[in-house]
């Protein structure tokens, strides 16, 4: 990995980190389904805060900007696994929603 690609990644993981949320939280992106010929996820591009357990008015499996979830089975296969939780926050959270909607949460004391 080069150094600009090290970088990218230390500043995506200490902004994950300065994301005032209190529960487990992955970052994920919708799943629409998996592609037949190479197995893998075809989805959107926008890195949303995805929760690993109930907070405020939502609960795990739910993105916190709430986005649908299109396809169920995808999202459980590919999004809940507990596995990469720590290795989905070396991408930064890009949606707008989540991040405003976390903003929120601690300013009403949620967090
Ligand atoms: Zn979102």
């Amino acid at each position: 990995m080069n150094a600009l690609n090290l970088f990218k990644l230390a500043e995506a993981i200490r902004f994950n980190e300065s994301l005032p949320i209190p529960v487990k939280w992955k970052r994920a992106t919708t799943v629409t389904g998996i592609s037949k010929r190479t197995g893998g996820l075809i989805g959107g591009k926008i890195g949303h805060i995805l929760l690993m357990e109930d907070w405020g008015g939502r609960t795990r499996g739910e993105f916190l900007c709430g986005a649908e979830i299109k396809n169920p089975f995808a999202h459980q296969m590919l999004n809940m696994s507990e596995r990469d939780v720590e290795a989905s926050k070396r991408e930064r959270v890009t949606c707008k929603k989540c991040l405003a909607v976390a903003e929120r949460m601690k300013n009403n004391g949620a967090a």
